[in-house]
């Protein structure tokens, strides 16, 4: 089970407690009234809303872009994707930052890792490494 079908499961049980426990309240003689039963369910809903959905919001949101910055980077997104849930479940928020912090500090450029930097010789025109102080191949020396 993903942690998104978790997480859904968990709020839909929040709310449908929430709801119970009105329904409960307000069927028994409660000293509190309809009022005080909406104001319940309000309440209900709201501390469901602030504590999963909004997390989960976020969650799901750093999940789409570390997966789009690591594909356009030439990374595994899905690798990222699922150390990123990971560090969520483990360590909550303080998890995901983490991982995000560490993505950025190593994350190569856009376009994949560097790619062998092309240099060629001016008199053979063979690719040479671009410290050559001379070709290896033609022996032409370069002078700068
Ligand atoms: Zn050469």
């Amino acid at each position: 089970m993903t942690k998104s079908k978790k997480m859904t499961i968990i709020a839909l049980t929040c709310f449908l407690m929430t709801v119970a426990l009105s329904i409960v309240a307000s069927a028994q003689d409660y000293p509190w009234g309809a009022e005080e039963t909406a104001f319940f369910m309000g309440l209900g809903l709201t501390v469901c809303l602030i504590l999963i959905i909004v997390p989960l919001v976020i969650a799901i949101l750093a999940c789409i872009w570390i997966y789009k910055d690591a594909e356009k980077r030439g990374k595994q997104g899905i690798l990222w994707v699922l150390l990123l849930i990971l560090a969520a479940i483990f360590l909550s928020f303080i998890g995901l930052i983490i991982v995000i912090v560490v993505w950025l500090a190593i994350r190569p450029p856009v376009g994949g890792e560097k790619k062998e930097q092309d240099r060629r010789c001016p008199n053979c025109g063979r690719s040479i490494p671009m410290d050559a102080k001379a070709c290896p191949y033609c022996a032409k020396k370069f002078e700068e």
